[in-house]
This record gives structure tokens, sequence and C-alpha cells, in this order.
């Protein structure tokens, strides 16, 4: 079933990249207008319940409450193919828990893409900070980067069998920090940010991740290290405890 903001994507393939994070290879009508090499482009997508095969109906009433939000980590329009990695984050929610269960020829529904405002060009340096659920979106920057680049990437991943291989240039320095428990601050990460032997020159700075994560480095960039705007992307991704309608409201709230 398609509407004209929503189609059906099906899954070809399914890949444990590691303990908390599963690839599911999609194909769908929509794919054949992504733009390959298009950094931080994300869509909506509607799972059916855990366990389900899909597809979902969709119902104009509850879509919204029901749509959760996935990076494009790879795209291969000429085969109407897309890749998203989901973080296996526990039984609660829709979108991870049927993600970690999916299989080949279960179906979901997809909007088109949107985009990040976020830009690395004119940057000195580049400094990420991402944990699990940004991580793709990080990836996704990071491989666009010309080679010579320099900087700073910190991953907050569960355990250090959740390193996954990233394609970063080689003057990208990586710092894998482990926290196990997800209802943890990030205190370790934000302090490994903080303590940074800062670049002399412009960078462009990526923080996504946990709500309390990006509020605390936005934060200490804007009172410790003023960053230009345009090459500035401070985003939560979600929030301990809420499902995304509400983080989104609460986010919304907050600005
Ligand atoms: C632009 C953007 C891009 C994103 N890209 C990705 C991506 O590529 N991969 C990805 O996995 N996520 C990504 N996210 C985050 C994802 O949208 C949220 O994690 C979403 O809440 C997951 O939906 P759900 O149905 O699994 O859980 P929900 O129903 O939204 O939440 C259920 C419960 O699970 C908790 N929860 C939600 N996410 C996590 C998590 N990551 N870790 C631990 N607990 C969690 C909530 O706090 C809540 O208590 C992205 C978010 C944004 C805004």
């Amino acid at each position: 079933m398609s509407t004209p903001n929503f189609a059906e994507a099906i899954v070809l393939r399914t890949q444990q990249l590691s303990p908390h994070m599963v690839r599911l290879t999609f194909q769908s009508e929509f794919a054949a207008d992504f733009v390959t090499g298009a950094p931080g482009a994300y869509l909506k997508v509607i799972a059916p319940a855990p366990g389900e095969a899909g597809p979902p109906a969709f119902d104009p009433a509850s879509f919204k409450t029901r749509m959760r939000t996935y990076t494009l980590r790879h795209v291969r329009p000429a085969e109407h193919e897309f890749d998203i990695d989901f973080v296996v984050h526990g039984d609660n929610g829709i979108a991870g828990p049927w993600a970690r269960q999916a299989a080949p020829g279960n179906r979901i529904l997809i909007s088109r893409p949107g985009t990040l405002k976020f830009g690395t060009e004119g940057a000195d340096w580049h400094l990420f900070v991402a944990d699990l659920s940004s991580i793709p979106a990080a990836a996704v920057e990071l491989e666009a980067l010309p080679s010579d680049a320099i900087g700073d990437a910190f991953f907050e991943i569960p355990s250090d069998e959740d390193r996954q291989p990233i394609r970063t240039p080689t003057g990208i320095r990586v710092h894998w920090i482990i926290k196990s428990d997800p209802h943890a601050p990030s205190e370790a990460l934000i302090q490994a940010v903080q303590t940074l032997d800062w670049r002399s020159g412009e960078p462009s700075v990526f923080v996504a991740g946990e709500f309390a994560l990006a509020g605390a480095l936005r934060t200490y960039f804007r009172k410790q290290k003023p960053t230009r705007k345009d090459l500035t992307y401070v985003s939560s991704y979600w929030k301990l405890g809420l499902i995304e309608p509400e983080h989104k409201a609460f986010k919304a709230q907050a600005a």
C-alpha cells in the first residue's frame, strides 16, 4: 500500500553489525530518487508491531505517533535499495524492536528523505560526537570528507564489540567510549570532548545522540568554545524514557 507521501519498503537482507546494531537493506520505489553521496539524509519509517511482517496499515489518525526517524546509511538508487542501521535497544518502542526481529520479505512504510542542516566546507578540522543512534549519520558525513581532512570522532557504544568499521580519512582520530548502561549519563564522553586538545582554526562540529548529551555539549560549545553556526550541528536524536513523538514535543517546548 502506498500513499502520496509514503511508500512500501521491503526487507531484502539483514545483517547483525554488532550486538546492539542491525543493518536492514530495503528496496522501495522511492529509493530510485535517493541521491548517492548526500550526507545527512534521513527519513520517516512506519514499522509494523514488533514481530509482525507488515506492511502496516496507513492510518491518517495515528501515523504521527507511530513514525520514527532513521538515517540513510547507504543508498543504491539504480537498484532502488538503501540500508538503515537500527539500534537494538530492548523491548520498548516500535522501530528498534521490530528491526531486531525483521526478516527478508517484511515490509514497512517510508517517507521521502529530508536533509540535516549541516555543512563541513571551509572548516579547518572536524569534530564528531555520536552515540549509537547517531553513528550512522556521523559515519555518512565522515565518509564524505576529503581524504586530507583532520579532526576527532568520539563514538559512545554499549560494548567493545559494538565498534564498527567506518571509512574515516586517516587524519581523523577515532575514540571509542564504552558506556554499558544506556540509562547512565554520558559523563566519560562529555569529559573526553571537554578535555580535547582544541586544534587551531575553524572546526566543523557534529554532535547528536541522547537529549542530555546534546544539551550538555550545546551549552559547553556556546559558553566555552563558540563555533561557526553554519559549521555546527547539535541535535538530540532520542530521550531516555520518551517515545519519539513525546521527545519531539518536549524539544519543541524546550526550544
Ligand atoms: C535525524 C535523526 C536520525 C536518526 N537516525 C537513526 C539511525 O540511523 N539509527 C537509529 O537507531 N536511530 C536513529 N535515530 C533515533 C531514533 O529515531 C530513535 O531512537 C527512536 O526513538 C527509535 O524508535 P523506537 O520505536 O525504537 O523507540 P520509541 O518508541 O521512540 O521509544 C521507546 C523507548 O525506547 C527508548 N529509546 C529510543 N531510542 C533509543 C536508543 N537509541 N537507545 C536506548 N533507548 C532508546 C526511548 O527512550 C523510550 O523509552 C535518529 C533520530 C533522528 C532525529
